[in-house]
């Protein structure tokens, strides 16, 4: 993408309504506009980490067993009232009528409308296990919407769901999703850390909140050091062995970690060495949970187990905060300068600076390293504008480009550009050919 021909409505002031810095950055980088409070518009640089993200999800629930499907936003109020959850929602629901005056819902969530379809389509337990998720549009009329796309009251979010036969079957479910949950984090480069959830009536341990920690966090969050220093990293990971799930998971749940809403000082003192305790801020950015039967019952969703017998379905539900998870990336990564991407959802991984435009070596060299990094696959802005190198500076850091190859014409006398990168600030320099090899390398893009 040339810079010149590019929609970034980059914002020089600090917007004043805008509470913490990934949103104030988020607005100064164009990356969004708010259309009404909670809800916001995605420009075309914002759109760009959002798909990016969204792609991670994908690609990560489809490999641990998740099969993509796409339900609506708009519901009918009816299978809600047979949940008996019409009415407990409350006012964080928004309630529609239709032309014929029938109750609808902008969906908050989807464990009715699932359970339904998998009534239907789920005959006996052979058809078992079932998982499925979808990426769709959430609304919540909250309280107080803030933070920018953090919370909002439209939001986007992966909503997934299983059905096993029994609680073995939901277990390795539940599993499956836990560790896929610290894969996708992973990817996106983050240390998200998976702490003990309030389970309520449904009761037991299978009930996680995903957390990143940042000052800004609005959860309190008690873990043990040594959590936050756990990674998956690249091993193997075989998703039909329930064994070797159970085994990871026990690997992160054997730590202390909870929110201030399951927090209980005592147990943290007695669990966790006084040098080992971290008390921080956390983002929720997933959510999962298991919770038997609790729709499956009410919307009469039985199966035929091997017996013969006809049970309910055991079921659990699945969260990714997708346009949180933008948010909560900057909070995690950014200087005084902007947004530091991680080079998995930076919507540039490279930026061709051209620090004389017009100079006709500068031009043709800009030109021959963007369409060469183009061909190799990469997603790259070149800074074509006319402008001074200092204000060019500004931008693409404000954006969070994490390489950029600055050229000019003192450097292409002796043959080199200048790689620089944007989280370490390290620079070196390269003959513009090189610099490509060293990217490729870097990225895969042989
Ligand atoms: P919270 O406690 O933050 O209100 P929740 O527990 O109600 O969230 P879930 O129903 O568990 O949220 O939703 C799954 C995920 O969706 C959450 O982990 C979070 O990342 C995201 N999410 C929930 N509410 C919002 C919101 N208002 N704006 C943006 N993302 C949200
Ligand atoms: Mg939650």
């Amino acid at each position: 993408m040339r810079l010149t021909r590019y929609f970034l409505p980059i914002i020089k002031e600090t917007p004043s309504e805008a509470q913490i810095v990934s949103h104030r950055l988020m607005l100064r980088a164009g990356m969004i506009r708010q259309a009404s409070a909670g809800i916001y518009s995605w420009l075309p640089l914002g759109y760009k980490v959002l798909r990016k993200i969204e792609e991670i999800v994908h690609q990560e629930q489809q490999a641990a067993g998740s099969i993509p499907v796409l339900m609506p936003t708009i519901q009918s109020a009816d299978l809600w009232r047979q949940s008996g959850r019409y009415d407990d929602y409350g006012p964080e629901m928004l309630r529609i009528k239709d032309r014929h005056d029938r109750d609808m819902l902008y969906g908050p969530t989807n464990e009715e409308q699932i359970t339904e379809i998998a009534a239907a389509g789920i005959r006996s337990y052979r058809d078992l296990p079932a998982l499925l998720y979808h990426i769709q549009w959430k609304f919540r009329d909250e309280v107080r919407p803030r933070f920018g796309v953090m919370r909002g009251r439209e939001f986007l979010m992966k909503d997934g769901y299983s059905f096993d036969i029994d609680k073995e079957g939901a277990r390795h479910s539940y599993n499956r999703m836990f560790v896929s949950y610290l894969r996708t984090f992973e990817r996106m480069g983050l240390k998200a850390v998976p702490m003990k959830a309030d389970s309520g009536p449904i009761g037991g341990d299978m009930t996680h909140e995903f957390l990143i920690l940042a000052e800004t966090g609005e959860s309190a969050v008690f873990l043990d050091r040594d959590l936050a220093d756990l990674t998956l990293g690249d091993r193997e990971i075989d998703w039909e062995d329930a064994a070797q799930l159970e085994g990871i998971v026990d690997q992160w749940t054997s730590s202390y970690a909870r929110t201030d809403e399951t927090h209980d000082a005592a147990v943290f003192e007695a669990q966790v060495s006084e040098e080992r305790r971290v008390t921080a801020r956390g983002i929720e950015v997933g959510h999962i949970f298991y919770f038997g039967s609790k729709y499956s019952e009410p919307l009469n969703a039985m199966v035929a187990n091997a017996e013969g017998e006809r049970v309910p379905l055991e079921s659990g539900s699945y969260g990714i905060g997708v346009s949180r998870l933008a948010g909560a990336i900057i909070e995690a990564s950014h200087d005084d300068n902007g947004i530091i991407w991680p080079e998995a959802v930076a919507p540039f991984e490279v930026a061709v600076i051209n620090l004389k435009q017009g100079d006709e070596e500068a031009d043709a060299a800009c030109e021959d390293l963007y369409t060469k990094l183009t061909a190799r696959g990469f997603d790259v802005i070149y800074d074509d504008r006319n402008e001074r190198a200092g204000s060019k500076f500004a931008t693409i850091d404000l954006i969070g480009v994490p390489w950029k190859l600055i050229v000019g014409p003192r450097g292409l006398k002796n043959g080199v550009v200048e790689m620089a990168c944007r989280k370490t600030g390290e620079k070196q320099e390269l003959a513009p050919d090189d610099a490509i090899n060293r990217l490729a390398d870097r990225f895969g893009r042989t």
